[in-house]
C-alpha cells in the first residue's frame, strides 16, 4: 500500500497575481527568484546570466533598473528572456516608469527610499493601466526614517506598517496588483515580521532573508528564515540573497522547495548514510563519486549510497535506487529490493547505468528486470557479515557492559 506523503501546514490562502506567465499566490506552486549581478545595460552578459539562473531553477529573475542605460537594457532583455523579468527600483520613480516602458513583468519598489506619495501613486497608476504587478519590498535596513523613529527601530510592527502605508498609497491610485516582502538580515526579526504581515493582508508574500552573506552561513541563515515560514504555510515566492554566484541562489531555492515537498523534484536527490562502525566502504568518497557521475544527467530520482549491506537497503527503502557495500561487493537495490550484486569497484558505474535505465523505463520495469539470485546472494553476504561482526558492530553494548562493570548496576 502506498502511503500519502506527509504534508506541511496548509498553505496560507492568498490572492493570486501574475508575474508574466508565472502565477504567484492563490495556491500556485511556490516560485523561485534570483537577481542578476551584471550591469543591466550589458544586455548579452545579463541574458547569459538569466539563462543560467533559469537552468538552475529560477522561475522569475530580477534586474536592477538604476539608470537610463539599465532601462534601455531591459527593453532589449525582456523579449529575449526565458523567464519573467522584475525591475528593481530604488530612489528614482522615473526608473520605475522607464522599466514599465521597457515591458517588465513586475516592479519592485522600496518604500524606504521611494517616499513621495505623488511619485508612488504615479507609478501605481501606470502599473495599473499596464496590468503589471508591483512588489512592495520593505527592508529592515532601509526602513522609512519616520517609522524607524516612531517604533524605536526596525521592529516587525514598523516593517508591516511600512507595507500597509504603501498599500494605502496604491489604493488611492486604485491599484492592488501586489505582492509584499518584509525582509531583514536578522532571522527572528524576519520571521516575526512575515508572521504579522500574513495576519494583516491576503496578498501573496515574497520571502527572503536579506544580505544573508556568503555560503555556508548565508545558506543556513536564509534557510532558517524561509523554511520556518514555508513550513507554517506562509510564503508564495522565495529568494535566497547570497554573497555568491546567483546561480547558487536559484539552486538553493529550488532544492529547498523540493526538500519541503513544495515542488516536484527536477533533478537528482542524493542521500547517503552518515556511516558508522559497520561501514564497509568510505561512504563520503563513494557518495562524492556518485554525485559527480550523476549530477549532470538531470535525472529526477532519489539515489542512496549506504555504507553497509546489513542495514543500508532497509534504511533507504524509500529511495528509487541505492547501493550498499559488503564483503567487497555492491548490492544494488530499487526501493529496498536487491536487484543486482556487483564487484565493489564497479558499484558507482552500475549505479549510474541503473539510474539511466530507471529514468527511461521506470521503477516497476526495472524491479521486474532484477537479476535472478540477487536477493539470495545479498542475503548470504548479510548473514556472513552478521556472523563476522555480530549485531553490535559499533561495540555499543560491550561498552555499556564495561561502564556498568565500572559503576555497578
Ligand atoms: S548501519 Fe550501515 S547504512 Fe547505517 S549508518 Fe552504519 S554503515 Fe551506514
Amino acid at each position: 500500500m502506498t502511503r500519502p506523503p506527509v504534508q506541511l501546514a496548509p498553505r496560507r490562502p492568498s490572492r493570486q497575481i501574475m508575474v508574466g506567465k508565472v502565477p504567484v499566490g492563490g495556491g500556485a506552486p511556490v516560485s523561485v527568484q534570483s537577481m542578476t549581478t551584471t550591469k543591466t545595460a550589458d544586455v548579452e552578459g545579463t541574458l547569459s546570466q538569466i539563462y543560467a539562473l533559469a537552468a538552475a531553477g529560477a522561475d522569475i529573475v530580477r534586474c536592477t533598473c538604476n539608470e537610463r542605460e539599465a532601462a534601455e537594457g531591459l527593453a532589449r532583455i525582456v523579449p529575449r528572456s526565458p523567464v519573467p523579468i522584475v525591475a528593481d527600483v530604488h530612489f528614482h520613480y522615473e526608473m520605475a516608469l522607464a522599466a514599465l516602458e521597457a515591458g517588465v513583468a513586475c516592479l519592485r519598489l522600496n518604500p524606504g527610499n521611494l517616499r513621495k506619495p505623488s511619485e508612488i501613486k504615479a507609478v501605481a497608476a501606470e502599473a495599473r493601466d499596464r496590468g503589471v504587478p508591483i512588489r512592495i519590498g520593505v527592508n529592515a535596513g532601509s526602513l522609512h526614517p519616520d517609522l524607524y523613529r516612531r517604533h524605536g527601530g526596525a521592529t516587525p510592527e514598523a516593517l508591516v506598517e511600512s507595507a500597509l502605508m504603501e498599500l494605502g498609497y496604491f489604493a488611492e491610485a486604485d491599484f492592488d496588483n501586489v505582492k509584499i516582502s518584509v525582509k531583514a538580515s536578522n532571522v527572528p526579526l524576519m520571521i516575526a515580521s512575515y508572521r504579522q504581515l500574513a495576519e494583516a493582508v491576503d496578498h501573496p508574500l515574497h520571502l527572503g532573508v536579506t544580505e544573508a552573506g556568503p555560503p555556508p552561513q548565508g545558506l543556513l541563515k536564509a534557510t532558517a528564515g524561509i523554511a520556518t515560514l514555508l513550513a507554517e504555510g506562509i510564503g508564495d515566492t522565495i529568494r535566497y540573497s547570497l554573497t555568491a554566484d546567483p546561480v547558487e541562489e536559484a539552486r538553493a531555492g529550488r532544492q529547498l522547495l523540493e526538500a519541503l515537498g513544495l515542488r516536484e523534484r527536477s533533478g537528482l536527490d542524493l542521500i547517503a548514510c552518515p556511516s558508522c562502525g559497520r561501514a564497509e566502504i568510505d561512504v563520503i568518497r563513494v557518495a562524492k563519486e556518485a554525485q559527480a557521475a550523476l549530477e549532470d544527467k538531470d535525472l529526477p530520482i532519489q539515489v542512496a549510497v549506504m555504507g553497509c549491506v546489513v542495514n543500508g537497503p532497509g534504511e533507504a527503502r524509500e529511495a528509487d535506487l541505492g547501493i550498499a557495500a559488503g564483503r567487497h561487493r555492491g548490492h544494488l537495490f530499487i526501493r529496498g529490493k536487491i536487484v543486482r550484486v556487483v564487484p565493489e569497484d564497479e558499484m558507482v558505474e552500475a549505479l549510474v547505468a541503473e539510474a539511466m535505465r530507471i529514468a527511461e523505463e521506470g521503477v516497476e520495469a526495472r524491479l521486474a528486470a532484477a537479476d535472478a539470485g540477487a536477493e539470495e546472494a545479498a542475503a548470504a553476504d548479510r548473514a556472513a557479515l552478521l556472523d563476522a561482526k555480530g549485531a553490535d558492530a559499533n561495540s555499543s553494548e560491550t561498552k555499556v557492559r564495561l561502564i556498568k562493570d565500572r559503576l555497578g548496576g
